[in-house]
C-alpha cells in the first residue's frame, strides 16, 4: 500500500483519537480540506484490509478505530451509543483454528453489542 499525503492525515488523525470515528466525523476533523467523503470511505476500506484499522458498525455506520498492537475491541450501548473498551482474548484462540486449516490470519475484528446499565432501566 502507498502512503500518501491524504492516507497518512486519516491515519494519523485516527492514532491520537480514542473514540472510534465514522467517516463523516473523520472528514469534518482534517486539516486538509480537499477531500471527500468517498475519498475518506476508501481509504478506511484500504486500511482495514491491510489490518491498520478495525471498525464497529452501529445503525448502519462504521466507526473506525486504529489497530494496536496491543489491541482493545468494543462493546458499544445499543440505546445511547456509549462505548466500552475490551481487552482481546481474540488471538490465541483465532491462532488454533487457522492452524488446523492452514489460514493465514492477517487481522481480526469484534463488536459486542447490547444494552447500558442507564438504558435497561429506561427500556422498562
Ligand atoms: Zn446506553
Ligand atoms: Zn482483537
Amino acid at each position: 500500500m502507498r502512503m500518501t499525503k491524504q492516507r497518512k492525515m486519516i491515519l494519523d488523525l485516527l492514532a491520537k483519537t480514542e473514540q472510534p470515528k465514522s467517516a463523516e466525523m473523520i472528514l469534518t476533523e482534517l486539516p486538509d480540506h480537499t477531500m471527500n467523503l468517498s475519498t475518506v470511505y476508501r481509504t478506511l476500506d484500504t486500511f482495514f484490509i491491510q489490518g491498520l484499522v478495525s471498525k464497529s458498525n452501529m445503525k448502519n455506520t462504521a466507526y473506525y478505530y486504529i489497530n494496536k498492537k496491543d489491541h482493545h475491541h468494543y462493546m458499544i450501548c445499543l440505546g445511547c451509543q456509549k462505548m466500552y473498551e475490551i481487552d482481546c482474548h481474540l488471538d490465541h484462540i483465532a491462532d488454533q483454528v487457522a492452524k488446523e486449516h492452514h489460514f493465514k490470519i492477517t487481522h481480526h475484528d469484534m463488536t459486542v453489542y447490547g444494552y447500558c446499565s442507564d438504558c435497561q432501566l429506561s427500556q422498562l
